[in-house]
């Protein structure tokens, strides 16, 4: 079976309140909360897992003072892939794991890559509920940034390569995909905003922003049963694990 290296690369960091991570828990505390993208290089392809933010600029304009955001030159979608050897040329799949501001933010710089996203997440972004009107943002993922003709709309499970899968989530929003990786050390699932923090598995906590939460459980579980090895969304834990090593599914195994 084919498998795949990979390298997280981290897109800045928002200052952000700590329940809006964990439901009911950790009120009021600030937490600082990187943003990952993830780099796949295998089977002949350069695969790239969400796109971050699209600057400070535009988080400014856009979103005004709800939050800090830090972003270092590295730390750009160019400075990021720079530092791995890659350019935005060269990648051609991207995976949108969900279509907020924070995942699509630099789709248009892919102008040769194969787009995948989840159908129901697609028509969702056009017609969200009331509370998560404020993270969609079709100027980062429709015609303007992605032409129609580059994406795969998804419906389900799917294989998008030997080795490397696409799953439906849910929870965090209806059409919240995870994405199942070989490696050499197993299966890793890059699971975004379903699994924000190792923490929303570990100690089963859901995220507070959530479209579902009977869903949002039922994701643990499948992460559980198809996993060893997740890459959190937002989880500063991942500054260790940046290339290989991820956190496994089981906090003992990580305190180990
Ligand atoms: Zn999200």
């Amino acid at each position: 079976m084919e498998t795949y290296e990979i390298t997280t690369l981290k897109m800045g960091t928002l200052i952000a309140e700590k329940s809006s991570l964990t439901m009911g828990v950790d009120f009021g505390k600030e937490i600082a909360i990187p943003m990952w993208s993830v780099a796949i290089q295998g089977a002949g392809h350069k695969i790239l897992v969400d796109t971050g933010i699209r600057s400070l600029d535009w988080v400014k304009e856009y979103l005004g003072d709800q939050y800090d955001v830090l972003q270092e030159e590295d730390e750009t979608m160019e400075g990021a892939l720079k530092a791995i050897g890659w350019n935005t040329e060269e990648v051609d799949i991207v995976i949108n794991t969900h279509l907020h501001y924070d995942h699509v933010g630099c789709n248009h710089l892919f102008r040769n890559a194969r787009f995948y996203v989840q159908k129901r997440e697609w028509e969702y972004s056009f017609e969200p509920v009331e509370n998560q009107k404020c993270f969609y943002f079709e100027d980062l993922y429709g015609w303007s940034a992605v032409r129609y003709p580059q994406w795969k709309m998804v419906e389900g499970e799917y294989e998008v390569l030997p080795g490397l899968k696409l799953i439906p989530l849910g929870g965090h929003t209806p059409g919240s995909q995870g994405v199942l990786v070989n490696t050499q050390e197993g299966t890793v699932c890059i699971a975004a905003d379903t699994i924000g923090l190792m923490e929303n598995l570990w100690d089963n906590v859901l995220p507070n922003i959530m479209y579902d939460c009977t869903s949002g459980f039922r994701a643990f579980d499948t992460v559980r049963s198809r996993a060893e090895f997740v890459i959190p969304g937002h989880d500063g834990i991942m500054e260790k694990f940046q290339k290989g090593n991820f956190p496994g599914i089981y906090k003992e195994e990580a305190r180990a």
